[in-house]
This record gives structure tokens, sequence and C-alpha cells, in this order.
């Protein structure tokens, strides 16, 4: 253990998505490589930064909730992240904070870290562990390829805090993985605002890794990052004709046969209404096909009810379309305005209990697809990744379970594992999203 006695403190709270874990992982990485110490409470800390989020009304609440939390306790707060792209709103609520920047300003918040809380003179470089800070667990990590996103999704305020699309070069994003897996990250998630985009500002430039060059896209990361000792899951990927070329990929077992897909509606006027970019017809094609050359592939999806103009025949689209689809895992939210959106501007918004109602029946549909598809699971043999061991049972996850959002793989018993193991387990039930599992003895 490194010690940073004496060192200045600061205390960090991280809100939002996996996209805000991962900027707050980057400032954590630069605090350490500074010399500051990372206090676990707000007293120990001489100051508190909170990467907030400030995507819904909610995540708004949330953040300005724990920012004043941080000044009553500690009173001296930098405030960073989504909300701070809206400084105004964070000051008038809470005129007192040191300084607000905005997301992904690493060097903006360090520079108001270095004015309010001097850095120790001489800052050991060799305090930071070579993979950096994680706050995820030891054994997976998540790798953001990209910031903002060229889309302009009517509910969607992302691009108005976060900026068109920027690509990381392929080599340094394959050097932070290849860093990350040899401190024994067992799993790495790839996000971005818009996964299937990448390379798409840098016209595909290719860039150098371990000498060689390659083209920064979508199928020439993946293939490399599945030359990795490690599971290489997607998230954030929009069907595009490009991600076609993923497919074998994931048959060859290069990538785990995981797609986490938003596809938010599946009537095409809602979807138009929505500025989303993908038609339904051919989603469906493309499952079909994608299923026929990779069967074990599994498929997650978020989807938005009662968008303003949402009829009662679209809502009935939507749910053939569920139907059509038989996607494993699905997430769904009643639609509620964001600040800032275009969407607010739409008419015939849709009453609270008719949301409320669609959303009941949306799931009620779904459950019974994702329940008879576990179900199918039963009996199969799979590989899993250990997450939680417990006096009594273990908990892991197989290729179609993400961290945090799927569900996971029980396995009952005490048994000599650890977080990070991979081991095979013949499954013996399931539920409604987890399933039950025995260790193959072989
Ligand atoms: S694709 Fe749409 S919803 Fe996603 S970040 Fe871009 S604008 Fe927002």
């Amino acid at each position: 253990m490194i010690s940073t006695k004496g060192a200045p403190k600061v205390g960090f709270v991280s809100l939002g998505c996996p996209k805000a874990t991962v900027d707050s992982e980057r400032i954590l990485t630069q605090l350490r490589a500074e010399g500051y110490g990372l206090a676990p409470d707000y007293q120990g800390a001489d100051l508190v930064v909170i990467n907030t989020c400030g995507f819904i009304d909610a995540a708004v609440e949330e953040s300005l909730e724990a920012i004043g939390e941080a000044l009553a306790e500690n009173g001296r707060v930098i405030v960073t992240g989504c909300l701070g792209a809206r400084a105004e709103l964070v000051r008038e609520a809470h005129p007192e904070v040191l300084a607000v920047t905005g997301p992904h300003a690493y060097q903006a918040v360090m520079d108001a870290v270095h004015t309010h809380l001097p850095p120790r003179q001489d800052p050991f470089t060799s305090l930071l562990p070579p993979q950096g800070v994680k706050l995820t667990p030891h054994h997976y990590a998540y790798v953001k390829i990209s910031e903002g996103c060229n889309h302009r999704c009517s509910f969607c305020i992302i691009p108005s805090l976060r900026g068109d699309l920027v690509s990381r070069p392929i080599g340094q994003v394959l050097e932070e993985a290849g860093r990350l897996v040899e401190a024994g990250v067992r799993e790495l998630l790839i996000v971005s605002q818009d996964t299937s985009a990448y390379g798409l500002d840098l016209r595909y430039r290719p860039d150098f890794w371990q000498g060689r060059p390659l083209k920064t896209d979508l199928e020439h990361l993946a293939r490399a990052l599945g030359d990795l000792p490690a599971w290489v899951r997607l998230h954030y990927v929009y069907p595009y004709p490009s991600v076609d070329a993923l497919i074998p990929l994931m048959a060859e077992g290069l990538i785990l046969p995981y797609l986490d897909m938003p596809l938010q509606h599946g009537s095409p006027k809602v979807l138009a209404a929505m500025r989303r970019p993908a038609a339904t017809e051919r989603v469906l094609e493309r499952l079909t096909r994608w299923r026929e050359v990779c069967p074990e592939l599994t498929v997650r999806s978020t989807f938005i009810v009662g968008f303003p103009g949402e009829t009662a025949a679209d809502f009935e689209l939507l749910l053939d379309f569920l139907r059509a689809a038989r996607l494993d895992r699905v997430g769904c939210f009643a639609y509620s305005p964001v600040q800032g959106a275009a969407a607010n501007a739409l008419p015939d918004p849709v009453p609270e209990a008719v949301k409320e109602e669609r959303l009941a029946r949306f799931m009620e549909v779904q459950a019974h697809i994702s329940r008879a598809k576990l179900a199918q699971r039963v009996g199969q043999r799979l590989t899993v990744l250990v997450d939680e061991v417990e006096e009594d049972r273990v908990l892991a996850r197989s290729y179609a379970d993400a961290p945090d959002i799927d569900g996971s793989v029980i396995i009952a018993g005490a048994w000599d594992l650890d977080p990070g193991d991979f081991i095979e387990v013949t499954v013996t039930g399931a539920e409604d999203h987890d399933l039950w599992a025995e260790p193959v003895d072989d």
C-alpha cells in the first residue's frame, strides 16, 4: 500500500452513467498521480469534487442534493460533469461552490483543485498504480472509446452537454485496454454515446498499436481487443450496416456475442419524432440475419413509452415489434421531459396515467419473452465470471449478462472461488432475471 500520509486529501462523489464513471476514474487517477490522497468521507477531506449527472430532471435533483450535502458536511466543493455544463443552475442553487466545470473537462477540474488545494511540492508520480484508479471491482472495467454524439435525438441533451463525436485514436484505446488486462481485469466493457460511430470523426484514420497500423474503426478495435485474454462486451451499439461485420467476430468467440442496442421504439412515426437513427423494419431483418450467423447472440435494449404524439396504434406497433424481435433483456421508461430537449416543444403529450398503463403492459409482454428465453438455458453449459463470493452462494455472470444492468448466475453453496475467476457451470434453474447453476465437475 502506498502512503499518502500528510498529502492534501480530496473527497470524491461520482454520480451518473458508466461514461461518467470513466470520467471519474480519469480524474481520480490524475489526483493520485499528482500525490493527492483520497478521503473516504467528508470529514477527512480538504475539499470534495462531485461529478454530476444532468441527463434527466431526477438526476439534476439528485446532483443538486449531493452538492448541498457535501457543502453542509465539508463546505469546500468543486462541481464537474454533465450538470457542470449548466453552471448557472448550480450557482443559483449553491452559490458557495468553489468552482463549476463541465463534462470531460479534466484539466479544468485539476486546475480548480490546484487553485483551492495546492498539490504537494514534489508529487510522486509512482503513486499511480499502472492501471490507474478504478471505481468498478478489479475484475471488470469500462473503457470509453469516444466522447459526444453526432445525432440529435429530440429527447436527449447529451450532444449539447458533451458536443459532437470525438473518437480516441485506436492505439490509445488498445493501450489502455492492455494495461487494464495486465492489471487483472477480466472483462472490458466498451462504452461511448454511439459505439457504432467510432472513428467516423477521424475518417477512420489509422493509428499505431504495437508497431502496426490499425484503422480507427469498430471492427478493427473489436478484433484487436479480441486478442486480449479478457471478455469484451459492447454497449450502446446502433444497428448501422457496419455492425454486420461484428457478428462473425462474435461467432468466432473474439468478442462476447452480446449487443446493448438502445432501440427506444417500434413505431416508425415515433422513431421519426424522436429523430432516431434506425428504422424498425431493417432492425428486425438485421436481427434475423445476425442470429443466423451467431445463434447465441444476446441483445439488450431500452425503450421509451408515452413519447409525445404516441397513439394507441403506435404503442401496439411497439408491442408487435417487441414480440417479433424477442430481445433477451429489455429496460423501459415512461417518457419524462428533459429540460432543454427539443421534444419538449412537441404537441400531444401523453397523459401520465396512460404512460404508466403502457409501461405496465410493455413490461408484462417483455417479462413473458425474457422468462421464456431464460428457461431455455436450463441444462446448458456456460462459462461464467465470478463477481462475488458469499458464505453460502456465489454470484457470477455469463456472456449474456452485463454487470449492474442484467441478471446473475447464482451458484448455491460455499465454494473456494475468487471474484474474477472463470468457471464452467451447468444451468439448473431459471427465474425472471437470474439463473441458478452448479459448477461442472470435470
Ligand atoms: S444517440 Fe441520441 S440519445 Fe444517444 S447520445 Fe446521441 S443524441 Fe443522445
